[in-house]
């Protein structure tokens, strides 16, 4: 019965079971993945707008920096300059320039400086001195009428010569700072470079005649460049920079180039800050920039959407599905082990309480069948018992009259012997019937199952043992009646094994009980006779030899006891030796 039941209850369990969590954990994951490319989207758009606003004050800092740097080289420049005292000649001379933004030549007329014994419009010793104090960019600027031109400075042209001649000119916010009387600090183109710059006026004799100019390159931006080329967005992004003209600063691909016609940079100019969605060669991609002024730079920073979204979707169902599969692993673990498990265990001793319940029914069924059986029994033998008291004796009577040569007397001898084997059946009847009263003393029972095979014939070829687990072997019985029940059941025993065999006696027991199996490895019983074993005269053994009144008796004994028998056999040599046992529960006091 188990194996039947065990497969089909545990495999209807664990597949539904394991069915709906994987239908549940699948649905699960599929709308958190969509919930998250929704939010994922947006998450994109603020990581990259904080990754820009990082960046601009890491620059803020950076200018900082290069502001108080220009600062106090202004101070430097400002006290050496004046140490010697700076005189105006009264000629002027002619002098030709250049607009540095247009490229625009004209001449002009100016008038030489003199500062201590050098003439500065002829001379850079002062520039040369002050490059090896300071650094940077240092110029004397004198004011013409187009602009302030450079008469002395260290600034070089991009063909390597002194950019001496060139001209701010008048428009640029410089001039007009520092024809206010301002000092200017900020940044400034110097020729073709950016510079954070100071210019100062020089004023002579209480007119803005030209400024003093101190400047350190900006857009050498070479550890900015470095911490910025090394930082990654995500698994696509990273941010790049560019100034208001599209040229590209920093960029781990483009540098040096301007962005071209109908890019985003489109989309970017003259705005301050903002985030863009746009396509690149089939690519969709994010840009967060952000304007900063003070370098005139745009920082930004680009993400691939496709990439991170599906970078994304990847690493969520690469989690969903180990997380699935651990959680389905040990929600079967745990559905096999206390649901199906107890379930069996509950169908199982359903299945046993039934069995249990259909033999109790069966038992009960057979015990009323014997009890009216032991009724007529009772009372058939009842009334025969004296009619054949009549026979016996009469017959002994007539047996005794006759002569011993009298051909009559084998027939007499027959009627005696039959009327006796009637009483003996009668006798056996009544032992069924419980008619006897039950006389218990204490007997030893491994003791009293020794002697009982002294009463059966028990032939050479077979062996017999008894095996005793008993502490205390003493058992209330009425030993009389007892020895009857135990040589039916050995004499039975021994005529299923004509070819010899083992006839074994195991006694166990507890306080309460004691228990006597009684095996042989004779022919065993059939199936179908298994339930008629206790039935008066129910035989398999020819007329003449057997009654059927062997196990009735043997029952109704034990029952007066009020013990149990039970019996197993087995007849197919395939399966197990064949044999039977009767199995005796005897109570120690009954
Ligand atoms: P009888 O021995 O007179 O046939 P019993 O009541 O003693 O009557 O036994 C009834 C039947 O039960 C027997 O005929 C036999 O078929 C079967 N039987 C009893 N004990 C055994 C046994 N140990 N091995 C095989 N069959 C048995
Ligand atoms: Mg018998």
């Amino acid at each position: 019965m188990k194996p039947k039941i065990k497969i089909p209850l545990k495999l209807k369990l664990f597949l539904p079971v394991s069915l709906i969590i994987i239908i549940v954990v699948v649905l699960s994951t599929t709308i958190i993945i969509n919930k998250s490319i929704s939010g994922f989207n947006d998450q994109i758009k603020s990581t990259l707008q904080l990754e820009v606003k990082t960046i601009s004050k890491m620059f803020e800092r950076e200018s900082i920096l290069k502001l108080d740097k220009v600062q106090s080289n202004l101070k430097v420049a400002h006290e050496l300059f004046y140490q010697e005292k700076l005189t105006v000649l009264d000629d002027s001379v002619r002098m030709s320039v250049e607009n540095q933004e247009t490229g625009e030549k004209s001449d002009v007329y100016l008038k030489k400086w003199i500062r201590g014994n050098e003439i500065l419009n002829d001379s850079n010793d002062f520039v040369d001195k002050l490059e090896t104090i300071i650094g940077g960019t240092i110029t004397v600027f004198q004011k013409s009428d187009s602009g302030f031109v450079r008469i002395s400075t260290n600034v070089r042209k991009p063909d390597s010569t002194r950019a001496i001649g060139t001209f701010i000119p008048n428009e640029s916010p410089v001039i007009q700072s520092i024809l206010a009387g301002k000092t200017y600090y900020g940044r400034a183109i110097v020729v073709d470079k950016w510079y954070t710059t100071a210019y100062e006026p020089i004023i002579i004799n209480g007119e803005t005649a030209g400024m003093l100019y101190v400047g350190d390159k900006e857009k050498d931006l070479s550890e900015l460049k470095e911490i910025l080329n090394s930082l990654h967005i995500g698994n696509s992004g990273f941010p790049f920079v560019f100034d208001k003209n599209g040229l590209i600063l920093i960029h781990p691909y483009l540098e040096g180039q301007t962005w071209p016609e109908c890019s985003f940079y489109d989309q970017v100019k003259g705005k301050k800050e903002g985030v863009i969605d746009y396509e690149h060669k089939g690519k969709n991609k994010t840009v967060a920039f952000l304007y900063f002024d003070k370098f005139e730079v745009y920082i930004a920073a680009t993400i691939d959407k496709d990439v991170e979204n599906h970078d994304m979707v990847h690493d969520s169902i690469k989690g969903a599905v180990l997380v699935a599969a651990l959680s389905i692993f040990l929600l079967l673990i745990f559905i096999y082990r206390f649901t199906t498990e107890k379930l069996y265990k509950y169908f199982n001793a359903l299945q046993i309480s039934n069995k249990k319940l259909a033999s109790a029914e069966s038992a009960l069924k057979r015990s009323e069948q014997l009890a009216n059986m032991g009724q007529i029994s009772a009372g058939i033998a009842h009334e025969l018992n004296n009619p054949l008291g009549v026979i016996t004796m009469y017959s002994n009577i007539v047996m005794d009259e006759l002569k011993p040569d009298d051909p009559l007397r084998d027939d007499m001898q027959i009627i005696v012997t039959q009327a006796e084997r009637c009483k003996n059946i009668v006798g056996g009847l009544l032992n069924f019937a419980r008619k006897n009263k039950l006389k218990v003393v204490e007997i030893d029972i491994v003791e009293f199952v020794r002697s009982s095979l002294n009463s059966v014939v028990i032939p050479d070829n077979i062996k017999t043992s008894i095996k005793s687990e008993l502490h205390d072997p003493y058992v209330m019985i009425d030993s009389e009646q007892m020895l009857q029940a135990f040589t039916n059941i050995e004499k039975n025993a021994v005529e299923a094994m004509p070819d010899g065999g083992l006839l074994e006696f195991f006694v166990t027991g507890n306080a309460k009980e004691v228990e006597i199996k009684i095996k042989d490895s004779g022919c065993g019983i059939e199936a179908e006779n298994m339930d008629k074993l206790f039935t008066p005269f129910f035989t398999t053994k020819e007329i003449g030899k057997g009654t059927g009144l062997g196990l009735p008796l043997v029952y109704g004994i034990i029952k007066m006891h009020k013990g149990k028998i039970a019996v197993e056999s087995n007849t197919d040599k395939e399966k197990a030796p064949t044999g039977t046992t009767f199995k005796i529960t005897l109570p120690r006091i009954n």
